[in-house]
């Protein structure tokens, strides 16, 4: 086979894309409920829009988009992620010109290039919610209950809210002194990439995927040592209204988002089972107070989080969390000769228009071959068609499970199955 698909990437087929289809309508019923409005935004972006807004040192922007020019020389970015371009689209359609609180939501396919491994792809779909107007602990707790809700609605009950406090900037500047200061004697035992994060951005070095697990990092100072006083209130609002609201949380001191616009709460869930996916995250976000107004817009604070619908797949799938996702047979339709297959494809969309699965023979006039597909899609019943029904204008229904067999005027089946259903 000479096309294959590419690295990272995957096909949903059969059950796995029902299942895709399942995790997406179930968070949709959720999400109804906060009034988040859908907002449906290009695949890909003018590459300043994710440069903009992740920073110029993310791991984001520095290893893994997909850009491109186009034959216009334009460079253009498979979208990363999906915070850039909803706020993107908020400035270019002055969405905050009417009052109020604005509740976004997304679901889509994003692109990294990154190593695949389980759970990590280069095409993979995120939800993610964005709210944009206000700053309140409360509403950073309503956005953290939202995740868990769905979550939780989905079936996935054991897991765990890592939540932690980036403070605000005055917190952070003298936190990245701090860790400067610390990091100054201990740089050989960094990786390249923290050497760099070292100058442009040190907070960057406690996120990364290579050396979190050091001493050297676990040891670092921490963020709660460096709060203002107004930090420090706000992040005790989250975690209080946390509690009251029985959402099981953890503070990770050394807990800081990969991308430059956050600041005050950040969070994950990750996954708290004794399983293979035991510290597996499967969501994060936070506040962020000026990415709006980094982007040239008005100064507007946002907070959100997105979460990775593969993940959520792979342990729904390895939990048995799905219900069943057959589409079950309500009616094989068996026709006998080629007219009676022109009934028989009239009749099953008349069944159809009444909300039927309807499945007929387009081929065989023999009953043996026909009865054999009954078999493999095990209906609830089978009506036949033959000449002596055509000419009686009576067809044969059966009811499978109870093994029933009537003959019922033409004009009279569709109520008959219906009643029966
Ligand atoms: P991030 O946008 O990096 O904060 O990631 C948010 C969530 O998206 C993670 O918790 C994962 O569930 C999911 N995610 C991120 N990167 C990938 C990836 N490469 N493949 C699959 N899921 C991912």
């Amino acid at each position: 086979m000479s096309y294959q698909k590419v690295k990272g990437t995957q096909d949903f087929y059969n059950v796995e894309a029902k299942k895709f289809r399942y995790i997406e309508k179930e968070i949709r019923q959720v999400i109804a409920n906060y009034g988040f409005e859908e907002v449906i935004t290009p695949i890909f972006e003018n590459t300043d829009v994710f440069v903009r807004t992740s920073g110029d040192t993310s791991d984001i922007v520095t290893k893994e988009m997909y850009t491109f020019l186009d034959k216009g020389d334009r460079s253009l970015t498979l979208r990363p992620e999906g915070t850039a371009s909803i706020a993107r689209c908020f400035l270019e359609n002055k969405l905050y010109a009417t009052p109020g609180i604005k509740k976004y939501f997304y679901f889509g396919p994003m692109f990294r290039y990154e190593r695949p491994q389980a759970g990590r792809y280069r095409e993979f779909n995120q939800f993610g919610v964005e709210i944009y107007g206000e700053s309140s602990p409360y509403l950073d707790c309503e956005v953290i209950l939202s995740a868990y809700k769905v979550f939780n609605n989905l079936g996935i009950k054991k897991i765990k809210l890592k939540i932690n406090t980036i403070g605000d900037f005055e917190s952070r500047k003298q936190y990245a002194i701090a860790l400067q200061n610390y990091f100054k004697n201990h740089l050989d035992e960094l990786c390249d990439d923290c050497k760099n994060r070292y100058t442009k951005n040190p907070m960057r070095i406690l996120d990364c995927k290579v050396d979190s697990k050091k001493e050297v990092l676990v040891n670092a100072p921490k963020i709660s040592d460096f709060l203002t006083i107004e930090a420090k209130e706000y992040f005790k609002n989250v975690i209080d209204t946390l509690k009251y609201l029985n959402i099981p949380y953890e503070i990770d001191p050394n807990l800081v988002r990969g991308l430059d616009y956050y600041t005050d709460t950040v969070f994950e869930f990750i996954i708290d089972d004794d399983n293979e996916f035991k510290g597996l995250a499967i969501c994060a976000g936070g506040r962020y107070a000026d990415m709006i107004k980094n982007f040239g817009g008005p100064d507007i604070p946002g907070v959100g989080y997105a979460f990775g619908v593969e993940r959520v797949m792979n342990i729904m799938t390895s939990e048995n969390l799905f219900p069943s996702l057959n589409n079950d047979l309500d009616v094989l339709i068996i026709s006998l000769d080629d007219e009676s297959k022109i009934a028989a494809l009239k009749l099953a969309d008349e069944l159809r228009d009444e909300g039927m699965y309807v499945e007929m023979d387009y081929k065989n006039n023999s009953l043996k071959p026909q009865f054999k597909l009954a078999d493999r899609l095990n209906p609830q019943y089978i009506i036949i068609i033959g000449e002596s029904e055509r000419q009686t204008n009576t067809y044969t229904v059966k009811d499978v499970q109870n093994k029933q067999e009537i003959k019922i005027a033409k004009e009279k089946i569709i109520n008959f199955i219906k009643e029966k259903k």
